[in-house]
């Protein structure tokens, strides 16, 4: 954990998604959890040296920014994608895999239920705990819910898996055009210091290039379309982008199959399958 800001404390070396705490003057809230049950508990520790905690805000729905959520005993609030997203996981399957991550996880997901967003929004919302501003802003692209979460007072936007900073994109079920449009109000944002879902702190500076890369994307696989091949076809063909970008930390191994579902997810996306 490393401070960012007076009141900002942010991971971005460890497995699963960038997540940080904020400690405010009633409390601390905590952004993203993380993917690792041991690592949750660890955070757990770090935060009680802080005060007590009091929210949970998560970004978006994919497990290496929720699981994390149950090993803490405070309400969490999301876009209510997250929430739906939660209560329909496969709990049996999530914990399988997830007790594949180390020697300390099984017994620490024994009798696991998730700690699904209780407090939900549609296109945004605004939190003030203590003397901080939280503005929570619907932001779809990686998926249908993602959220920007902006502390007003520390300058600091924790962007989501909207931008993966000089880490592989995931695309598996982006709508890459809403995506681009993301990075635009993100561009428009009075705040400065980015926390990217994954990958280091950045700031506007990147946006290009995660725009220019989501574009690269879209118009490698429409060329394929373009030249007949099928989805299969395209899954299989379409592997240039695997070594562009390292994957991110505990992701090793995975950049081929990451790439067949981005082609997957755009070739549909693209032929309005
Ligand atoms: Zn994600």
């Amino acid at each position: 954990m490393h401070q960012l800001t007076k009141n900002v404390y942010v991971e971005t070396c460890i497995r699963g998604c960038n997540h940080g705490f904020v400690t405010t003057s009633d409390g601390v809230v905590l952004i993203d959890t993380p993917h690792k049950p041991s690592d949750a508990l660890k955070l757990k520790a770090e935060i009680a040296k802080h005060g007590p905690l009091r929210y949970i805000l998560n970004t978006e729905p994919h497990g290496d920014h929720w699981t994390g959520n149950a090993f803490f005993d405070v309400p969490v609030i999301a876009h209510e994608g997250v929430r739906a997203r939660i209560l329909a996981t496969d709990m049996a399957a999530h914990v399988a895999r997830v007790s594949t991550f180390g020697p300390e996880e099984p017994n620490l997901l024994k009798g696991y239920t998730p700690n699904a967003p209780i407090i939900t929004f549609k296109n945004g919302m605004t939190m003030h705990v203590g003397n901080h501003t939280f503005e929570m802003i619907h932001m779809p692209g990686h998926t249908m819910s993602q959220a920007a979460i902006c502390i007003k007072e520390e300058g600091v936007v924790f962007t989501s898996d909207n931008i993966f900073n000089k880490v592989q994109t995931w695309l598996q079920e982006a709508n890459p055009d809403l995506w681009l449009m993301s990075l635009e109000s993100l561009r428009k944002l009075k705040e400065e210091i980015f926390v990217p879902g994954h990958g280091d702190i950045c700031g506007k500076e990147y946006l290009n290039e995660q725009g220019a890369f989501i574009q690269e994307w879209k118009a490698y696989v429409k060329d394929a379309i373009d030249r007949g091949m099928t989805r299969d076809e395209a899954i299989i063909k379409l592997t240039a982008f695997t070594d562009r970008y390292p994957m991110d930390i505990g992701q090793d191994g995975m950049s081929p199959a990451v790439q067949k579902m981005n082609v997957g997810n755009l070739y549909n996306y693209l032929t309005g399958a």
